[in-house]
């Protein structure tokens, strides 16, 4: 197709004017469904540590999701370092003339809420206007004979009695600023009414308001950026990526904690195809958004079916097989690069016919199962988004199974509790010993040889707030040996002393299996003043002849999250994305040096 792909007005007016349904006769099920999702409690997959406690065991048990959240590559990580993984759902209104979500008229929001939850959804996308902050802009569409404690409220007071129950019952919540006035879609993130400086101040208002619940995740800057905004052209009136990060950094001024999603815009560059409004993202491997904390970014798009608009890919010979490639194109790149995580943040379709069945069975399968899985929230909870209908049914309470039972194998639980190994801090203590640079000493025969391997987790960040060294240990000898006489030593230049944070992702002997200390060499070396010595329990068991002890996935950081130089780093290699023997990585047997150099 030729020039620009972009939805008519009367399509986007369609699918965001919602019909209130003013439904009075509408007996309330109040009995929502609490169903607890049990089998999240039950799916926890519990590490503790069998073998005796040893004395610098950190093992804790955590509950994900937990505290703010920030971004890891393209995976988001809670307060405790889980992944966690945003399987939401976007309750509309806020952003209407009616001030408030729709279906207030036939439910209790609580109930509401509550069903929300009980359906395995784990976050809230909720869409608001800048005119909702307006003093004349009076909430109505609100039965208040159910709803008694909205009465007399401002959408912002209401705004914080949805947050306020979300955050109770455990459901996350993203802001999204979907358009500055009630009355219409905004191609860009101002009006004349409401300049670019309300659309910041705003955000900062909002981000301050609720900068002490830690439920509410972060902020949607504005919603599906379209013609004639562009990426990367410069124009501050109509550069999105400038805009987004002009917003970006005035919101994290205020509330450092918020993940800040930007969405697309529908077209890059002049002669390549255009996409869905917002959700055309090949800008950002030229154009990055940079914001001045790190990991808070997330990238976010929308995509739908012919519902909304019909598009060329729908008839491309190989539908529906053509859509990964399209999806990757547009935005997947960003997440299988790991640049940053990817919200795909409005979704939906009637499920009406094969194309559209097609499409949603693709895109699931796209976004995949588990914490490694693309973030969504789908469109939507109510019913009355005309082109795609919602979760809920026109009755306002049954739920619509096929649309709910094609999400219900994406979904991601929080609230499961995992055991964690706890950060070994140490401060600068200097080391008990005064290790002097040696060379090593061959196992005694019988003890086997050992050698470690070793790659960058991090590949490309040479400066960075974390160090993620990946580590193997192999017994090329002849005999086995017990894991716990072994420990190993990551050599580095700590470029500003600060208490250290140790972390274990992954290892196949078991996180808890491994432990860790800090410590800072009594005078430097070359390339080091400070090593991270690891070291196993007995749980870790034996290592038999031939036998390696698969990846240990470390990391650590400082704990005010400042970077580490790692150019000057003795045993950092930035370069070594696969495997490798790595000498300056030493190994340690009874204590005495048996594999690789210290640093002079
Ligand atoms: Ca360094």
């Amino acid at each position: 197709m030729s020039g620009i792909t972009k939805q008519p007005l009367s399509v986007l007016l369609q699918r965001r004017l919602v019909l209130l349904i003013a439904g009075v006769g509408i007996t309330i099920l109040i009995m929502s469904i609490v169903l607890a999702i049990a089998l999240a409690n039950n799916a926890a997959s519990t590490r503790t540590a069998s073998n005796k406690p040893s004395h610098s065991t950190n093992a804790k048990t955590v509950v994900t999701g937990q505290g703010s959240w920030h971004t890891d590559g393209s995976q988001i990580l809670d307060a405790n370092n889980q992944p966690v993984r945003i399987t939401g759902i976007n309750w509309s209104g806020f952003e209407t003339s009616t001030y408030s979500p729709h279906g207030l008229s036939s439910r209790n929001y609580k109930a509401m809420l509550d069903q929300i939850k009980s359906l395995g959804y784990n976050t809230l996308r909720l869409p608001y206007s800048n005119q909702l902050f307006n003093p004349g802009s009076i909430p109505n569409g609100i039965d208040f004979s159910i709803n008694p404690d909205l009465q007399g409220l401002t959408g912002l007071q209401i705004m914080d009695k949805i947050i306020g129950y979300a955050s109770q019952i455990g459901l996350h919540v993203i802001l999204d600023q979907h358009r500055p006035s009630a009355s219409a879609q905004s191609a860009l993130w101002y009006t004349a009414a409401y300049p670019e400086s309300r659309w910041i101040s705003d955000w900062q208002m909002l981000a301050n308001r609720y900068k002490n619940n830690p439920m509410v995740i972060g902020a949607d800057l504005h919603n599906e950026p379209n013609t004639p905004a562009c990426w990367g052209c410069g124009n501050p009136k109509l550069d999105w990526r400038l805009a987004a990060e002009r917003a970006g950094n005035a919101i994290l001024a205020v509330n450092p904690n918020w993940l800040i999603f930007v969405e697309g815009v529908n077209c890059y560059q002049p002669g390549t195809p255009c996409y869905w409004w917002g959700g055309n993202l090949q800008g950002v491997a030229r154009y990055p958004v940079q914001l001045n904390v790190a990991h808070r970014l997330v990238y976010s798009v929308h995509d739908y079916t012919p519902d909304v608009q019909d598009q060329p890919w729908f008839h491309a010979s190989n539908y529906p097989d053509n859509l990964p490639v399209l999806w990757d194109s547009y935005w997947g790149y960003i997440y299988k690069q790991g640049i940053a995580p990817v919200l795909v943040g409005e979704f939906g379709t009637t499920l009406q016919t094969n194309k559209d069945k097609q499409w949603l069975a693709s895109l699931v399968n796209y976004l995949g199962t588990g914490a490694g899985g693309i973030n969504w929230t789908y469109w939507g909870w109510s019913p009355d988004s005309v082109d795609t209908g919602g979760i809920l049914n026109s009755d306002w309470t049954t739920v619509n199974q096929a649309r709910q039972a094609s999400l219900t194998p994406i979904m991601f639980p929080l609230g499961v509790k995992v055991s964690v190994v706890e950060p070994t801090t140490t401060g600068n203590k200097p080391t008990p010993t005064s290790p002097s640079a040696k060379t090593p000493t061959p196992l005694s025969h019988g003890h086997g040889a050992l050698q470690v391997y070793y790659k960058v987790g991090n590949p490309g960040a040479v400066s960075a707030n974390q160090v993620m060294p990946q580590l193997e240990l192999f017994n090329t000898g002849s005999a086995s040996i017990n894991l716990s006489d072994v420990t190993i030593r990551y050599w580095y230049t700590l470029d500003r002393q600060q208490a250290e944070s140790y972390w274990c992702d992954y290892a196949v002997v078991g996180c808890n299996n491994i432990t860790s200390k800090f410590v800072s060499l009594p005078a430097q070396r070359a390339q080091a003043n400070a090593y991270l010595e690891i070291s196993f329990l007995n749980g870790a068991g034996i290592l038999g002849p031939g036998n390696n002890t698969g990846q240990m996935q470390i990391r650590f950081n400082k704990n005010d999250w400042s970077n580490f130089n790692q150019a000057d780093d003795y045993s950092y290699d930035g370069s070594l994305t696969t495997f490798a023997p790595k000498t300056k990585v030493t190994v340690y047997y009874k204590g005495i040096l048996v594999w690789g150099s210290e640093p002079a």
